[in-house]
């Protein structure tokens, strides 16, 4: 299963939803892929069609209980792809397409032979809930989302350049910035970067695909991490490494043998600091210090350290009391 059709299938499966919300969920399902076609003097007949089943379940089993009404379910398999099938749920103005369209706050307007659907209904006037929903809509709707492994990017289609707007307008209510782009005559409007698709993952619900991507995400993390060690290594940072080693094996000689708080303190801090962050450059530990100490002078320190272990192992300490190291 691609991770599109996990996270719209855990959104068909999420429970303890609101009346209000269930209904702003079917009013952009309808909008984005509802299509109507005009009753002469009757009203329209409003059809939906997907191809996830889950989805399709999902569409009918919420407007029978939400609306009170019964679509009429076809499937169709395309003979050349048998696995690959299309569900229309149908309603005709006669089986109650009108309530849906009261209740989703969704008109039809026709104009010659063109029909087009509007949504009247404001979903920020509503709860805030509701505009979450709806968003959650919109996904199923149109949504498509990138496997973490390869790249994040998240998108949703819509026919016209309205829809693109109003799905953006609600995205902006969570600080998400939606792009849009028109591929093969949709209006796509997408999200990039691991951060806003989790904050949309988050917005409508889809709390386990949520944890999947920030695993991927984590697991990607420290992967960068080692590659980035791997590769300063070798680019010939090597020698700081090495530095570093050295530098700390005297300093554990020194705790060993002398003991730090013997050190003035202006070693002492520089000593502690290495022993915790031994792949820091010297640069970035002088920055530690307070105040920050330059390049020059952290090594100044470090290179005291090492006499100081060095005198040590060949013969009594040189270290005397009056010595602050405030040369420096
Ligand atoms: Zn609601």
């Amino acid at each position: 299963m691609s991770f599109s059709s996990s996270v719209k299938s855990e959104l068909c499966r999420l429970e303890n939803i609101e009346a209000c919300c269930v209904l702003s969920e079917l009013a952009a399902v309808v909008w984005l892929n509802g299509a109507a076609a005009p009753v002469p003097g009757d009203g329209f007949n409003i059809r939906i069609t997907t191809e996830n089943a889950a989805f399709a379940r999902w569409i009918y089993s919420s407007i029978r209980k939400y609306c009170g009404v019964i679509p009429e379910v076809t499937i169709r398999r395309s003979r050349k792809l048998k696995k690959h099938a299309t569900y229309m749920l149908f309603l005709t103005s006669a089986s109650g397409s009108g309530i849906l369209m009261e209740k989703t706050g969704i008109t039809a307007v026709s104009d010659g032979d063109r029909c087009e659907l509007m949504l009247t209904r404001k979903t920020d006037q509503e709860q805030a809930c509701c505009i979450k929903a709806f968003l959650r809509g919109a996904f199923l709707a149109g949504g498509s989302i990138s496997d973490p492994e390869k790249t994040y990017h998240l998108e949703l289609t819509s026919r016209t350049s309205e829809q693109a707007g109003e799905i953006r307008r609600l995205m902006g209510f969570y600080g998400l910035n939606g792009r849009t782009i028109i591929r093969k005559g949709s209006y796509v409007t997408y999200l990039k970067e691991g951060e806003n698709i989790v904050d949309f993952l988050n917005v409508i619900g889809a709390h386990r695909a949520l944890m999947e991507l920030e695993n991927v995400r984590i697991l990607k993390g420290m992967r960068n991490n080692v590659n980035r060690i791997v590769n300063c290594e070798t680019a010939n940072l090597g020698k700081t490494v090495n530095a570093s080693v050295r530098q700390v094996e005297n300093i554990l000689y020194i705790a060993e043998n002398i003991g730090l708080d013997k050190l003035p303190p202006s070693l002492r801090e520089i000593a502690e600091l290495r022993l915790e962050h031994k792949d820091l450059s010297l640069t970035e530990l002088g920055q530690m210090l307070s105040p920050p100490l330059g390049k020059s002078g952290v090594n100044h320190r470090l290179r005291k350290l090492d006499r100081i272990a060095e005198k040590h192992r060949g013969g009594p300490p040189e270290l005397k009391d009056g010595d602050n190291g405030e040369e420096i």
